[in-house]
C-alpha cells in the first residue's frame, strides 16, 4: 500500500458568493456525482477512514446554492442520460438545464461494436450502443423539441483524441457535423468537447458554419486557438484546468477573448479546482474556478462571477 493514497473526502465547502454575483455552472454533469460519492463513501468504509456523506441530486444543488451558484447546465451525453438531464430539469425548474447530445466517444459506438482505441484496444462497448448512431441522435433532437423550456443547449458534441484510434476519427467527425446541423436546426448553443483535436475541430466549425453560440466547455487550447475564437466571437468555459499549474495557456487565452466570452462550469465529478485537485468535484466548487479566474483578470472575484452570469445568460438565455 502506498502512503501516498488519494483523498476521497469532499473539499470543504468555498466562501460564498456575494448576493449580488451568484452565477452559474454552465457545464456538468451532476447525476454522475452521486454515484462518484457512494464509490468514495463505501471506500472510506472499507478502509476505516471517516465516513464520507453520499449527496443526492437535491443535495448537491443544495450546497451550489448556499455558496450562489443558483443554477446549472446538465450535460446528458449518453443516451441513456438524456432524459435523466431533462428530468432533472423538470424536477428543478429555473435551477437545472439541459444540454444534450451523444458525446463524441459515444458517437463511434453507436451501431460500430468493436472500434479501437488506444493501442488498439476496444472501447467499452454497452447494450445501447446497439442503437445506430443517427438514430440516439433523432432521440437528442427528440427530447430538445419536446421539452423546449428544459433543454438549452446541445453538447457535449465534438472530437476526443486522447481515446479514440485513427479509424474512429472520420465516424467522430461526420458525428460532430450531424450536430452542428442540429444545433443551427433547432437555433441552440453548442457545447464543445475537444480533447487533443484542436484543429480537427476547428476546420470542421469553418467548414460547415459554427453555430450562432458556439462553446468551448473546460477549454484546454493555447493563445492561437483564442485568437482563432476571438475572431469567431465563441465562447470559451473554464473548468478547475484554468487554476492547474503549467496550463498559462488556458489562463492567456481567457485573456485574450476577454470576460465577455468567458463562462465557467465544474465539468463534475471530473477536473476538480486548485487547491482540492484531485478530489471528487461538484456545482459547489465553482468559487474555488471563480478566484482562479480573478487572478486571471486581476479583478475582484465578484466582478468575473458577475461577467460570467451575464454571459451565461446571453448564450443560453438562462
Ligand atoms: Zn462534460
Amino acid at each position: 500500500m502506498s502512503k501516498h493514497h488519494r483523498d476521497r473526502s469532499w473539499a470543504p465547502a468555498p466562501e460564498p458568493l456575494p448576493e449580488d454575483a451568484r452565477t452559474i455552472d454552465n457545464h456538468t454533469h451532476v447525476a454522475s456525482v452521486v454515484p462518484f460519492s457512494k464509490a468514495m463513501s463505501h471506500e472510506a468504509e472499507m478502509k476505516r477512514q471517516p465516513p464520507v456523506p453520499v449527496y443526492s441530486v437535491s443535495e448537491l444543488l443544495d450546497q451550489a446554492a448556499a455558496v450562489g451558484i443558483e443554477g446549472v447546465i446538465d450535460s446528458g451525453c449518453e443516451l441513456p442520460d438524456l432524459m435523466t438531464a431533462v428530468q432533472m430539469a423538470l424536477d428543478h425548474p429555473g435551477v437545472v438545464h439541459a444540454a444534450l447530445a451523444i458525446h463524441p466517444n459515444e458517437s463511434v459506438l453507436h451501431g460500430h461494436r468493436g472500434v479501437p482505441g488506444p493501442d488498439g484496444l476496444e472501447l467499452k462497448y454497452k447494450p445501447h450502443h446497439d442503437v445506430p448512431f443517427d438514430q440516439a441522435l433523432a432521440e437528442v433532437h427528440r427530447l430538445a423539441v419536446a421539452y423546449p423550456e428544459q433543454v438549452v443547449a446541445i453538447g457535449e458534441t465534438g472530437m476526443d483524441f486522447f481515446r479514440t484510434g485513427g479509424s474512429a476519427r472520420e465516424l467522430q467527425r461526420q458525428a460532430f457535423r450531424d450536430h452542428i446541423a442540429l444545433a443551427k436546426e433547432l437555433n441552440l448553443p453548442m457545447q464543445i468537447h475537444d480533447r487533443d483535436a484542436h484543429r480537427e475541430v476547428i476546420e470542421t466549425l469553418l467548414a460547415d458554419g459554427a453555430p450562432e453560440f458556439t462553446v468551448f466547455h473546460s477549454y484546454s487550447g493555447d493563445a492561437e486557438m483564442a485568437k482563432v475564437a476571438r475572431e469567431h466571437g465563441w465562447y470559451l468555459s473554464m473548468s478547475g484546468t484554468v487554476s492547474y499549474k503549467g496550463n498559462d495557456g488556458i489562463r492567456e487565452s481567457a485573456r485574450i477573448v476577454g470576460l465577455d466570452h468567458v463562462m465557467v462550469e465544474t465539468d463534475a465529478p471530473y477536473l476538480a479546482p486548485m487547491p482540492y485537485r484531485g478530489r471528487t468535484n461538484a456545482p459547489y466548487m465553482i468559487p474555488y474556478t471563480l478566484a482562479a479566474l480573478a487572478d486571471v483578470f486581476d479583478l475582484p472575484v465578484a466582478e468575473v462571477a458577475r461577467a460570467t452570469r451575464r454571459v451565461t445568460r446571453t448564450v443560453y438565455g438562462v
